[in-house]
């Protein structure tokens, strides 16, 4: 274990930012959000960012070529700019476990999604242990999240006026080799006490209550039937917040955008929650809003574990909680299913 004080932060972070572009959370109007590192930065102290670090390998907004149009000639413009490495620093237990729930669906399988797969190759992410998880997180119901030690190419903690560093790969291994001279040897004792800590706080959170693996049991049609969607749906705004705040949400649409002088095919974000979400030129297959709401649902709690060796598609990050303004959410929702037996 390696360790250093948390007021040598900024050097630490300079010296890095002497090779590559670091990102670290720090706070802004809109609550903590991650900002390339600049001189003088403080990183934040909030216990998450407000949008999470998918936004690294899954840009809200993306170019992916440009068309001319003379006449009957079309001209194609490659508009790619190469990736180049960049450090993630902070990126918390829940958040770390979405890049998987994305890696899934973007590197596991054909096609291999390029865009994504090249920024995640070129990505070393340094995740931060949890020191004050609030009352709407609740990554302790995934067995596979442990807000004490998040994994990830470099482990942090946090504990009194020291950090401490564990590399976990070789990328994390060549990262901490680059700030050496700042660190010294420490010895396990606090970062075992900082997760149990981090433990004690979760036991003790709201959202204990729930047992997804209860839902695994029911029928898919008894789910998809449940007459309880009605009565969930009822209050939906359709506003598309939760998918859009949701570190695991990946749907995207591919549209076109003539500037006058080229077209440009972007492809962006798209939610489930909208009534054009997935159009096609004859109709669109789901036609009310109670089946729109209930696809995403189906997908994070059903569909997706059942096509993903169990795991959901769900990090218990909480942010759907805070950000709806109807107060609905997945936890509602698994509860309502029969996640709470
Ligand atoms: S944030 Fe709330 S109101 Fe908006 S679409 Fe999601 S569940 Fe519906
Ligand atoms: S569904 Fe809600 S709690 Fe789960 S990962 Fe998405 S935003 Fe976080």
């Amino acid at each position: 274990m390696l360790k250093m004080k948390v007021a040598d932060l900024s050097k630490f972070f300079g010296k890095i930012a002497e090779n590559e572009t670091v990102y670290l959370p720090v706070d802004t109007k809109e609550g903590a959000s991650y900002k390339k590192y600049e001189d003088g930065m403080v990183m934040s102290e909030a216990f998450n960012t407000t949008r999470s670090a998918k936004d690294f390998f899954f840009p809200q907004v993306e170019n992916i070529v440009d068309f001319k149009v003379e006449d009957k000639k079309i001209e194609i413009l490659d508009t790619h700019e190469a990736v180049k490495d960049f450090v993630i620093f902070g990126v918390r237990a829940c958040d770390y476990k979405s890049f998987e729930i994305l890696d899934r669906v973007y590197l596991l399988q054909e096609p291999v999604d390029q865009l994504y797969k090249e920024r995640r190759d070129h990505a070393t992410i340094v995740t931060l242990a949890c020191q004050k998880p609030q009352e709407t997180c609740f990554c302790h119901v995934f067995d596979d999240i442990d807000a004490g030690n998040p994994g990830g190419d470099v482990t942090s903690w946090i504990f009194g006026d020291d950090i401490f560093f564990k590399a976990n790969t070789e990328k994390g291994e060549k990262l901490i080799a680059l700030v050496k001279d700042l660190l010294s040897e420490g010895d396990d004792k606090p970062v075992e006490d900082s997760k149990a800590a981090v433990k004690f706080m979760l036991d003790r959170l709201p959202i204990k209550d729930i047992k997804l693996s209860e839902l695994k049991k029911k029928e898919l049609l008894d789910k998809f039937n449940d007459p309880v969607w009605n009565e969930l749906s009822e209050a939906c705004l359709g506003c598309g917040t939760c998918t859009f705040n949701c570190p695991t949400c990946q749907c995207y649409d591919v549209r076109e955008f003539n500037t006058g002088k080229e077209i440009k095919r972007f492809r962006c974000w798209d939610s489930c929650m909208y009534k054009d979400f997935t159009q096609m030129a004859a109709e669109n297959s789901r036609h009310t809003h109670m089946q729109r709401f209930r696809q995403r649902f189906m997908h994070k709690l059903v569909y997706y574990p059942e096509n993903n060796d169990g795991i959901f598609m769900c990090v218990g990050c909480g942010r759907c909680l805070r950000s709806c303004p109807i107060h609905m959410n997945i936890v509602k929702v698994a509860k309502a299913l029969g996640g709470d037996k």
